[in-house]
């Protein structure tokens, strides 16, 4: 089931960043302090009540002019509206009803969508005088909140996450799903018309559609294949936060939609911090992954160019080295076809399920040769391993003392199970249980 997306939206300083820490500070939000990536998310996966969903706040796109501050509110606003699950529209109770907030209302009244109406700075314990200015903006009862001082953000957590189910009623598509993503210019769009070609055929009948539908199916050896999400490859704007804002949404939601994330790479340029971000986060979701070095037209001059690059680009991405790596040029049509070929294959290997006698058989003699061992140099004793699950692979591990087995060991079993079965491209997860 896909992970909602709730966005935040509303003028400048209504308080929309301290709602987005409020909620994802009160929950275990999953935040990330790897390495190599920066902390200052503007999204972020957090639940309640046990509903996951993820959170993105648009006051981190806000151009630097004043003069396109507006533009860019209202366009976010609208990508708001029609890429996300919920949008929480967030006025300010203590400065009242201004006429910008009348023309954000006006975007997001236009859509089926459920918007919750949030007056924010509502500190006090009367909060009447402060809500009832914001009935005219035709969004249903305002709900009053403090995101400063936490008041009454379990009821608004209430709301978001009361109809999750609703979103759950989507018939499951057979068709493999592929999600083209990478951050703006990569090539994304040159590489779905470079796939489909002259024959292109357009979805109709996508839940979730609203005038424009939103995947594309590929016909590839007589087997139809959706790539999702190609609507929002078409969105243009000329403001650097919007179009920032829109791949994030867009990227987020494609991942959630998709058996199979295609990330691209663009290889005229080295690989940057926000592409790292989206192989993180497409593997954190737990998706088959490929990655596309595209534009590798720039690069192939000559071989030895070429083997350089690629011998670089793996030891940047040595911690993704399960992932595979097709170099390919959406403008001379290079090897496109081979990432559907290697997205299918990647497929094949998170539906693959290993026997239980066969994964003891193999992987014990690996534990015999190296056993985990506690803090304390107590020795672990793992008692048997199954693959309880697949899409994605969970192996449960069932030992005496599951919670003292450490990241390393664990690592040391994830690199056996992938050198004796594979999984290329899977993130797996291993569980350790007791028996
Ligand atoms: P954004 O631009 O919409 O993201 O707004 P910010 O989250 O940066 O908040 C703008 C200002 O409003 C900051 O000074 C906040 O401390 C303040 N603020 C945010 N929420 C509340 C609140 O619930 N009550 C009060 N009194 N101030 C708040
Ligand atoms: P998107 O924003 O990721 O959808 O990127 P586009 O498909 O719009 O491509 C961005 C730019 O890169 C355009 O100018 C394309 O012509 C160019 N481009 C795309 N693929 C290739 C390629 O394989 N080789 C080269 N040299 N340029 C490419």
């Amino acid at each position: 089931m896909p992970r909602r997306i709730v966005a935040i939206v509303g003028r400048p300083n209504v308080g929309k960043s301290t709602l987005f820490n409020r909620i994802i500070g009160q929950r275990d939000a999953i935040v990330h302090d790897q390495p190599g990536v920066t902390r200052d998310r503007h999204y972020a996966d957090t639940d309640w009540a046990g509903k996951q969903f993820t959170l993105i706040d648009t006051g981190g796109y806000v151009p630097a002019s004043d003069d396109t501050i507006e533009t860019a509110i209202r366009e976010q606003a609208q990508v708001a509206i029609e890429e996300a699950d919920l949008v929480l529209f967030v006025v300010d109770g203590k400065a009242g009803q201004v006429p910008a907030d009348a023309s954000i209302a006006g975007i997001l009244r236009k859509a089926q969508k459920k918007v919750v109406l949030v007056v924010n700075k509502v500190d006090g314990d009367s909060p009447h005088g402060q809500v009832s200015d914001f009935f005219s903006l035709g969004l249903g009862d305002p709900i009053p909140a403090s995101a400063l001082l936490g008041r009454r953000i379990g009821d608004l957590l209430d709301i978001v996450t009361g109809d999750v189910a609703a979103t759950d009623t989507a018939p499951v598509d057979p068709r493999l799903k592929i999600a083209i993503i990478g951050k703006p210019n990569v090539g994304k769009s040159s590489l779905v018309n470079a796939l489909l070609q002259q024959d292109r055929h357009i979805v109709t009948d996508m839940p979730g559609t609203t005038r424009d539908p939103i995947d594309t199916i590929l016909k590839y050896y007589g087997e139809e294949l959706l790539l999702v999400d190609t609507a929002g490859l078409r969105r243009k704007s000329k403001i650097k936060e919007s179009i920032e804002f829109y791949s994030i949404v867009r990227t987020l939601k494609s991942i959630e939609r998709c058996d199979i994330a295609v990330v691209l790479l663009d290889a005229s340029q080295g690989l940057e911090h926000q592409d790292l971000r989206i192989i993180e986060t497409a593997v954190e979701r737990k998706r088959g992954v490929v990655i596309a070095v595209n534009k590798w037209d720039e690069i192939e001059k000559d071989d030895r160019t070429a083997r350089e690059y690629e011998r670089a680009l793996r030891e940047t991405l040595r911690m993704y080295a399960f992932l595979p790596i097709v170099f390919i040029s959406a403008m001379t049509r290079q090897r496109i076809y081979k990432v559907i070929d290697v997205a299918k294959s990647v497929d094949a290997e998170q539906n693959k399920r290993i026997a239980t006698s066969e994964l003891n058989d193999v992987l014990g003699p690996d534990i015999v040769a190296l056993p985990p061992k506690s803090r304390s140099g107590k020795e672990i004793k793992i008692k048997y391993i199954s693959q309880v699950k697949t899409k994605p692979p969970v192996f449960a591990f069932f030992c005496n003392e599951p919670t003292m087995v450490d990241d390393g060991y664990r690592r040391y079993l994830e690199n056996k199970i992938r050198s004796h079965f594979g999984f290329t491209g899977v993130p797996v997860l291993l569980s350790f249980k007791q028996k």
